[in-house]
C-alpha cells in the first residue's frame, strides 16, 4: 500500500493513526528517524525548546503530536476550556522545522470501544496522582499508543512535567518499548515562572503572584547543604508571604521520586492553586556534603538536562 503524500521541509498534517503509520514507515524505509514531540497544542516557547532538541538530531524527522487526550483529564477539569488554537500551533511547528504533525480526533484515537489503558503503577497515584485519579493511566495510555503509531527513534518531554517524566521511562523500561526518552530541562519567564499552556488562564493579579512558586523552589534548592528539612522550610516560608498562593503539595523526592537520599541529588516538587488555577513546578536539588562536590549552585544541576541524546 503506498504512504500518503509527504513533502520535504514542510509540515505535513495528517489526522489518522494509519496514515501516520504508512508515512513513518516510509520514511524509516529511506533511513531516515523519526523523533516524536508529543504535545496538546497550545504552544510556547517550552515546547519550542523541545523541538529544537529534536531539531538538533541528525538526519530525523521531527514529528509532533497535538491531542488534547481526553483520557489523562479528570472530572471537572479543564478538558473544553483547554485552549486549541491550532493555526498558531502549526506555525510554531513549521517554524521550529518540524516535518510531521499527528493531530487526531479523540474518535481517531480511542474509536468507540477502547476500554484497555495502562496502570502506571504505585507512584501513578502519588504527587500528581493523589489529587488527579486517572491522570497518570491516561498520559501513559496516549503516550503508548503514539509510540506504537509513529515507531519513534527518540521522544523529548518536559522535566516541567517531571513526574511524567519519570513515569514514561519507567514504562519504557518495564514495557521494553524501544523508543528512548529525553528529557528537557523547563523554560521559564524572566521572572522565574515555569511556561505553561494554562497560565493564560491566570488574571493579571494571579499573575504577579505565580513566581512565588519559582521563587520558594530556588529558595528551598540553596539551602540543599543544610539537609531536607531545611530546604523545604525555606520553599514554605517563600509561600507563606503570598497567602493567594494554596498549597496542594510541596515534597522533596529522590530523583526517581522514590524517598530523597541524605546525601546527593533530589527533586522538590510544587503543586499549588491560584484562583482557579492549579500550577505544577519543581527544580534539581543537591543535598548535604554531595554540594560540596557537585556543581557551583544547586541550580546548576537542574538545567543539566536528564539525558544527552546529542541534543
Ligand atoms: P503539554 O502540551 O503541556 O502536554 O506539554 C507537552 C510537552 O512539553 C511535555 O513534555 C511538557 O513537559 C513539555 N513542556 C511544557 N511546558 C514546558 C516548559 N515550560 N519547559 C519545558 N518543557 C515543557
Amino acid at each position: 500500500m503506498t504512504a500518503p503524500k509527504f513533502t520535504r521541509h514542510q509540515v505535513n498534517s495528517y489526522r489518522t493513526p494509519d496514515e501516520v503509520t504508512r508515512v513513518t514507515n516510509a520514511l524509516r524505509a529511506v533511513g531516515r528517524k523519526v523523533v516524536l514531540v508529543p504535545t496538546m497544542g497550545a504552544l510556547h516557547a517550552g515546547h519550542r525548546e523541545l523541538l529544537r532538541r529534536a531539531k538538533r538530531l541528525p538526519n530525523t524527522v521531527v514529528a509532533a503530536s497535538i491531542f488534547v487526550n481526553p483520557l489523562q483529564f479528570g472530572e471537572g477539569e479543564d478538558f473544553e476550556a483547554y485552549p486549541r488554537p491550532l493555526e498558531h500551533d502549526l506555525e510554531v511547528l513549521a517554524d521550529a522545522g518540524a516535518e510531521l504533525a499527528f493531530v487526531p480526533t479523540a474518535d481517531d484515537l480511542y474509536g468507540p470501544n477502547a476500554a484497555v489503558t495502562l496502570d502506571p503503577g504505585p507512584l501513578g497515584a502519588e504527587l500528581e496522582g493523589a489529587s488527579r485519579p486517572g491522570h497518570f493511566a491516561g498520559v501513559l495510555t496516549v503516550v503508548a499508543k503514539l509510540f506504537n503509531i509513529i515507531r519513534p527513534e527518540y521522544a523529548f518531554f518536559g522535566e516541567k512535567d517531571y513526574q511524567q517524566l519519570v513515569l514514561l521511562r519507567k514504562m519504557v523500561a518495564d514495557l521494553n518499548f524501544a523508543t528512548r526518552v529525553v528529557g528537557v530541562p523547563t523554560v521559564r519567564e524572566s521572572d522565574g515562572l515555569a511556561l505553561s499552556s494554562r497560565n493564560v488562564y491566570l488574571s493579571d493579579a494571579e499573575r504577579e503572584c505565580a513566581p512565588a512558586l519559582s521563587r520558594a523552589l530556588t529558595a528551598g534548592a540553596y539551602r540543599g547543604r543544610f539537609g531536607a528539612q531545611a530546604v523545604l522550610d525555606a520553599a514554605r516560608s517563600t509561600l507563606v508571604a503570598v497567602p493567594e498562593i494554596k498549597i496542594d503539595y510541596l515534597e522533596l523526592r529522590g530523583t526517581d521520586l522514590g524517598p530523597a537520599p541524605v546525601d546527593g541529588e533530589a527533586r522538590l516538587l510544587i503543586a499549588a492553586r491560584l484562583g482557579s488555577t492549579r500550577l505544577i513546578d519543581n527544580v534539581g536539588v543537591l543535598l548535604g556534603a554531595a554540594v560540596e562536590h557537585g556543581p557551583e549552585t544547586p541550580l546548576a544541576s537542574a538545567d543539566a538536562g536528564t539525558e544527552d541524546a546529542g541534543a
